[in-house]
């Protein structure tokens, strides 16, 4: 029997299990410090209450026969795939029903889509970001070129940085961990590209709901020209709480035709083969988050982010620290100050303050000076954090 070998290429992932261990062991050094949390990226506040009542009944279909539910289609419910189309009709992008594919969340697609290319295709990831692209790339055995972002770029970099054939480019924006946006015209660029390059794009649109600026893109798909090459991954994790709950979807456009085979036909092979759907339950409350008061008390648990968000991108002003994020995306990105390192100003904060940050290190070789602080968190524990930045810096 022998093994991938791929997998023996892995960096070990040191970064939550070293933030959790220090945060730890701070804590228990420091049992009355009231250690503040500012590194995680998962959602701190509860569901719609239409998301719970909506599985809450889909609970009780399931205990009688005449509306329980065994498998469902692979691909989503029409009821879950009818209201996503309706939400891009919100974003003036018009998809198939069959174009929709809902799954348990972006982390599973992110990784599964690659069943569909084959191993020598250049795969190009923006650095920093989630680290979850470059792993599942190095488990297939792929080439993978980053293309780097930095001040000058504002961390969102562009074409004319690469030197090689692109075959699949990555992209997430907003950006987890900078919360930088592309522009309308920046996606065009990459969109452009892609097509002139025969590439595909994988469109990471995991952040898309915090963008309140109309001018800036939530969807791939608004750009002209994305339908012939980009896939995009969508959750349900940061928009509606679903972090726990699991669900997701991912757009696969009908016009996806590459070296003979037609990706969305691809896709909805390898899902039927391998995947048998979200649970019944959890789509109806999915389901619950895209009606009109769904969307609304969804928007208010948003809305209470990103005044958190605005309060750390604010005190980062106030310090005169270069950063970035914070407007349309629940990440603030800083640049540690007086030149530490990512793991210094970790410590110092920690240490210092009673602070649990994220070191940009752990994004990648680009993000190395840099730091992620998260609006997911109470406005009293955001606001007291900021106090005590400040009192330290
Ligand atoms: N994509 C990005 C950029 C993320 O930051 C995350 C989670 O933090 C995910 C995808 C995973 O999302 P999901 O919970 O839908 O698997």
């Amino acid at each position: 029997m022998k093994i991938n070998q791929y997998f023996l290429e892995l960096k070990d992932s040191y970064l939550f299990s070293t933030i959790a261990k220090k945060a730890a062991a701070h804590i228990e050094a420091n049992p009355n410090a009231q250690t503040l949390r500012l590194g995680i990226g998962d959602v701190t506040r509860p569901l719609a209450p239409v998301a719970i009542a909506a599985m809450t009944a889909a609970v009780a279909d399931m205990g009688v026969a005449a509306t329980f539910k065994g498998y469902g289609p692979e691909q989503g419910y029409p009821f879950l795939r009818d209201v996503i189309q309706n939400y891009y009709v919100g974003k003036d992008v018009t998809l198939a029903a069959d174009e929709i594919f809902v799954g348990d969340g972006a982390k599973s697609d992110i990784g599964n889509i690659l069943d569909l290319f084959a191993k020598e295709n250049n795969v190009i990831i923006p650095d920093p970001v989630y680290p979850a692209y470059l792993d599942a790339n190095i488990m297939a055995g792929r080439n993978v070129y980053f293309i780097d972002g930095n001040e000058e770029n504002g961390f969102l970099p562009m074409p004319n940085a690469l030197d090689v054939k692109p075959d699949i480019i990555y992209m997430c924006s907003p950006n987890n961990p900078t919360g930088s946006v592309y522009t309308r015209e920046q996606l065009k660029i990459w969109v452009d590209y892609a097509i002139e390059n025969s590439a595909i794009i994988l469109f990471d649109a995991a952040y898309e709901c915090f963008i309140t600026d109309p001018s800036l893109p939530t969807s791939i798909f608004e750009i002209e020209g994305a339908r012939k090459c980009a896939i995009e991954i969508a959750s349900m994790s940061k928009m509606a709480g679903f972090t726990g709950v699991r669900c997701g979807y991912t757009i696969v456009p009908h016009e996806l035709n590459f070296d003979g085979g037609n990706i969305n036909k691809m896709w909805n092979r390898r899902q039927t083969t391998k995947f048998n759907g979200v649970s019944y339950i959890v789509q109806r409350g999915a389901e619950a988050v895209f009606t009109p008061k769904g969307i609304e008390q969804c928007k208010e648990n948003i809305d209470a982010y990103m005044a958190n968000a605005q309060i750390i991108a604010q005190t980062m002003k106030d310090l005169n620290i270069w950063h970035v994020g914070g407007k349309n995306a629940p990440y603030v990105w800083l640049k540690c100050p007086n030149n530490l390192s990512s793991w210094d100003f970790f410590d110092f904060l920690l240490e210092k303050a009673n602070i649990v940050g994220t070191p940009g290190a752990g994004f990648g070789a680009k993000g190395e000076g840099y730091f992620r602080l998260s609006a997911f968190n109470s406005k009293e524990n955001v606001t007291e954090a900021m106090r005590r930045i400040k009192e330290v810096l």
